[in-house]
Parts: C-alpha cells; sequence; structure tokens
C-alpha cells in the first residue's frame, strides 16, 4: 500500500532522474507517466500506482514545486476529464493500454459526439445510428473479432473536433426499446473515412466548436465501450465527470475570472464607485465559497465516483462566471464595450485569462448551456440530490422508433 511518504520519495526520485529545468517536455511527461505519477489512483501500467486519489496531491505539490511542466489540460480537457475516466471505467485492457498513455500525454486530443440537433438536453432522444457488419472490415488494424458497426447520423457542438484524433461517440442501436436502452458507447476515430467536421462559429466570432457528419463510418466493435445497448450507463459515467471537470477544476484564491476584475479595482481606482465595491465584494466572496466548494467535491471524489453534486457545481460555476464577466465590462465602461478581433478562428482551448473583457462576456454565455443547461442541472439537483418528485416522464416504456419527433 503506498501512502504519502512513499510517494513523495518516489516523486523526488523520479525528479532527480528527470530534472525539468533540463528534459524535454513531452519526455517528462512520457516518463511520468511510465512511473505510476501521472494519476497515482490509475492501475500500474496505465500511469498509476493503484493508490488512493487523495495522494494524487502530493504529486502534484512536489512537482509544482520543482517547476515541472504540465500536460495542457485545457486543450486536451475532453480526454482528461471525460474519456480518460470512462475508459478506465468500462474499456477492456487492449483499449485502456491503447488509449489511456497517448491521451494524458497530449499526443491525442479527444472530442465528445455526444449532442445532436434534436438530442441536446435530451440526449436519450439521439439518432445517429449504429448498426452491425458481421462480414465487413474497416481501416482500423485494430482486432475485428465482433464485426464492424456503420454509423450515420449528424453530432452538433462538437468542441474541438477539428484538432481531434479520437472521440466519444454515442449511438442507437437498437430503435426497438425506449430510448434509453437502446443506445451504445464507441470510440470514433475522427480521421476515417464518412467523418466529415464543419466549423459553427460562435457569440464570440470564433469556432471552438463544430457540425459533425458521419456517414458510413465504419468502427470496428473492439472500439466500442461497454456492452450493446448499455450506452447510456456509459454516458453517466462521463456526464458525471463532465460537470465536476468544468465546475470543479482546481484554481488559486483569486483565480478565475475574479482575478482580472480585482487586478482592474486595485490598479484604476478611477473606475470605482460605491455601488460597484458593493458588488465586487459580494462575488468575490461568492467565488471564494466556489473555489473552497470545489475542493470539498474533489475530497469526496476520493471516496468514489462523481455524484450528482458536481451539478450543483457547475450549476454555481456558470452563474458565478456570467455575474462577473458582467461586472467587469461594467467596470471598464466604454473600454469594456471594445471588442478585440472578430476574425474567424478555430481555437483549439477555450482561453479565458488570455483574452480581453469582451471576451470572458460573450464566451462565460456558454457556460450555462455546455456540459448541460442550468435548467436540465436544476432538475437533476431536485430528483437527485433533495429527492423531489421527478419530471413527468411519458416516453420511458414507448419504443424509440414509436417517439414522436
Ligand atoms: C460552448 C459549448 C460547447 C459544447 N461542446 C459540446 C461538445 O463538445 N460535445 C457535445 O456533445 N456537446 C457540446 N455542447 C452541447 C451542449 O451539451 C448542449 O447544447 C446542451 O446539452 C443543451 O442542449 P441543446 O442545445 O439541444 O438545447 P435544448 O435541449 O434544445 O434546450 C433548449 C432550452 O430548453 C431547456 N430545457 C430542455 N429540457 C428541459 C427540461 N427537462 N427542463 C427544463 N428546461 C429544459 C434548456 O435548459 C434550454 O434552455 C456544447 C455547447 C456549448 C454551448
Amino acid at each position: 500500500m503506498t501512502d504519502a511518504a512513499e510517494l513523495r520519495r518516489r516523486t523526488q526520485e523520479f525528479l532527480a532522474a528527470n530534472p525539468p529545468a533540463s528534459t524535454d517536455r513531452v519526455d517528462f511527461l512520457k516518463a511520468r507517466f511510465d512511473a505510476g505519477l501521472a494519476w497515482v489512483h490509475y492501475p500500474q501500467g496505465l500511469g498509476g500506482l493503484g493508490a488512493a486519489r487523495a495522494l494524487q496531491a502530493v504529486v502534484d505539490a512536489e512537482l509544482e514545486t520543482a517547476g515541472a511542466p504540465d500536460n495542457d489540460p485545457r486543450r486536451i480537457g475532453i480526454g482528461l476529464g471525460m474519456a480518460a475516466p470512462t475508459i478506465l471505467a468500462f474499456g477492456t485492457d487492449e483499449q485502456k493500454r491503447r488509449f489511456l498513455r497517448p491521451l494524458w500525454i497530449g499526443d491525442e486530443v479527444w472530442c465528445q459526439l455526444f449532442s445532436e440537433p434534436g438530442a441536446g438536453s435530451d440526449l436519450a432522444a439521439l439518432g445517429t445510428r449504429a448498426v452491425r457488419d458481421e462480414g465487413g472490415t474497416s481501416r482500423s488494424s485494430e482486432a475485428e473479432s465482433g464485426g464492424t458497426w456503420v454509423v450515420d447520423g449528424q453530432k452538433v457542438w462538437t468542441s474541438g473536433a477539428h484538432a481531434a484524433r479520437w472521440a466519444i461517440l454515442i449511438a442507437r442501436t437498437d430503435p426497438e426499446v425506449p430510448k434509453h436502452r437502446g443506445i451504445t458507447y464507441f470510440v470514433c476515430d475522427m480521421t476515417d473515412p464518412g467523418v466529415e467536421v464543419r466549423p459553427l462559429r460562435q457569440i464570440t466570432g470564433e469556432a471552438e466548436f463544430n457540425e459533425v457528419f458521419l456517414t458510413g463510418v465504419r468502427i470496428p466493435d473492439a472500439h466500442r465501450l461497454g456492452e450493446v445497448g448499455d450506452g447510456w450507463k456509459v454516458a453517466q459515467t462521463t456526464l458525471m465527470n463532465e460537470r465536476v471537470s468544468i465546475g470543479g477544476s482546481r484554481i488559486p484564491r483569486e483565480g478565475g475570472l475574479i482575478a482580472p476584475v480585482a487586478a482592474t479595482w486595485r490598479e484604476r481606482p478611477e473606475l470605482r464607485t460605491h455601488d460597484l465595491h458593493q458588488r465586487l465584494l459580494k462575488l468575490w466572496v461568492e467565488a471564494e465559497v466556489a473555489r473552497l466548494t470545489g475542493e470539498r467535491l474533489r475530497q469526496q471524489l476520493v471516496a468514489g465516483q462523481p455524484g450528482p453534486e458536481g451539478s450543483g457545481l457547475k450549476l454555481g460555476f456558470a452563474r458565478l462566471n456570467q455575474e462577473i464577466s458582467g461586472l467587469e465590462v461594467e467596470l471598464l465602461g466604454e473600454e469594456g464595450l471594445l471588442y478585440e478581433d472578430w476574425t474567424m478562428r478555430r481555437p483549439e482551448k477555450v482561453d479565458f485569462a488570455g483574452r480581453d473583457a469582451g471576451y470572458r462576456y460573450l464566451r462565460a454565455k456558454g457556460n450555462s448551456i455546455e456540459g448541460g443547461t442550468s435548467e436540465v442541472l436544476l432538475n437533476i439537483v431536485a430528483e437527485r440530490v433533495l429527492g423531489l418528485p421527478s419530471e413527468p416522464r411519458t416516453d420511458k416504456d414507448v419504443a424509440w422508433k414509436d417517439l414522436a419527433r
């Protein structure tokens, strides 16, 4: 059993063998994964040591003090925050070996092919079809003992699809059963023929997300995660992790969106008014409460899987980001209305910190939609945390093919 002292010693030995200042960034990350110091609670050989999840903090603190490079979590956020825990929970040994290392290092970027034009909040209503073709072959060289699936449909709002090598994908494999029961979860190779990614510009002017058209895409059965028809259960693991990774990333005190507002407040006394002062203080305190709540949730995660409490955190994060970015624009007055650049860009990561107040204000609007809308998260908190009566569900026992669309 690895304890904190043992891990600290291992990390120090690792740092002595791979000094961050003189080791290539990617080589450092590869060595860190191979030493089991990437995510210590993962099994040995898969970036971990089978240790308690809480002990990751010991490793992170040592690495931070030594100035170790990070694995650029924003760019690979979907892979790290959502695909990895799902692969760990439902993947075969072969899938874990194939996907986790390049994902963690950042060699392979992941995207999430969940939302569809007619199925966002009601995700289980999705219509993208996957049909098994027993005799078929796919482009992939991986084992095809279970045959190949042929996927047709359309996904939407797919963040980072233009940079992604792999996607987590849910598709309908049985239209004859009620909607939650006929879904299967796959890993889709974004370079396969039949995958077409088209940029979608958003309110900020840039295209961070995309429409993805899937036409006759052949996915080997070896790239299925979990059982056929059991994809909703697998997707729940992804979605719970998504809320925690959106709402619960570790930030320092006065970090996040409150940081630039507080800095402007300190540096530009001419902008201050009594009213703005009151509102800034209130939001500063709320940001600190949210930060500490996130910390507590992370500690709860040590005990197991993320629960519906992550929905509450994500809700608060979205509201706070919108209020703080609104206050920042107000504080800056006319200057806050200037917008840096409307040139069409396809960024690979969301960078709230490196942009101006107008960008932060516009981009924060998406926080209450992405990863589940605030209205739907309120329903989850009401039903699963507070135990209040659930919404009426008329489609529960009806085959998906018979639902009105
Ligand atoms: C910036 C951004 C990035 C995204 N990235 C991805 C991605 O990478 N991959 C991906 O798959 N998806 C992604 N999404 C999609 C996102 O998950 C969906 O937009 C979201 O789940 C809402 O679905 P919808 O857009 O279909 O809205 P709808 O479901 O049509 O909802 C419309 C409105 O009705 C409300 N509503 C719906 N049902 C209920 C209900 N039962 N009770 C109360 N109110 C309800 C909603 O809250 C909302 O206000 C992204 C979205 C954004 C904005």
